[in-house]
């Protein structure tokens, strides 16, 4: 049986870190909404024109985007055994059509791992990346900005998944492989 997990958790809970464990541990990728726009902006064609000033701001692209994008990468054959997902879906619509895109081949998710990581923490995560890494999001104004939009619009998938019975909460303020144990103890149960 295939091994779908959705990470969800606010910008900064090491979902990403996390998700690259996982990929190599299970033979299963890693699919980052964000990595692929990222790289969409990077190679400058049309996509990436169009996403650019949106990544930038820190706001959403809008579901019906992400969703075509999210659909191709689901229909590539390195998904057949599963898949982690980082970053998506970020909306109840996104859910909800992941939720109709798996129903379809016949799957459903195994487990929605929650990263729980206190805001201010997050924050000077990501200030740390931002001076690491030099992405353009990860601006004091910007970073702020996408906690906005993670409270308003992807918040809203924990009750989704909890209702669904699929939500693990994991405590995120620890080291990089104290969270990956919780993390293989849960995939253990599933695998
Ligand atoms: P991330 O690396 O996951 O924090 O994503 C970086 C940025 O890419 C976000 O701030 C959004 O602008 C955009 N993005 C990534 N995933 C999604 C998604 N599922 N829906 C809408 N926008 C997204």
């Amino acid at each position: 049986m295939a091994l779908d997990i959705l990470l969800l958790g606010p910008p900064g809970a090491g979902k990403g870190t996390q998700a690259k464990r996982i990929e190599d541990d299970h033979a299963i990728p890693q699919i980052s909404t964000g990595d692929m726009l990222r790289e969409a902006i990077a190679s400058g064609g049309g996509l990436g024109r169009q996403v650019a000033p949106i990544v930038e701001r820190g706001d959403l692209v809008s579901d019906e985007l992400i969703v075509a994008v999210m659909r191709d990468r689901l229909e590539r054959s390195d998904t057949r055994d599963g898949f982690i997902l980082d970053g998506f879906p970020r909306t109840i619509p996104q859910a909800e059509a992941l939720d109709q895109m798996l129903d379809s081949i016949g799957r459903s998710l195994a487990m929605v791992l929650e990263f729980e990581l206190e805001e201010d923490e997050a924050v000077d995560r990501l200030m740390g990346r931002a001076v690491e890494e030099g992405r353009t999001d990860d601006d004091p104004d910007v970073i702020r900005h996408r906690f906005v939009v993670w409270r308003e619009q992807t918040l809203p998938l924990t009750e989704y998944y909890t209702e669904q019975g699929v939500r693990v909460a994991l405590d995120a303020d620890q080291s990089v492989d104290e969270v990956y144990e919780v993390i293989a103890a849960e995939l253990q149960q599933r695998s």
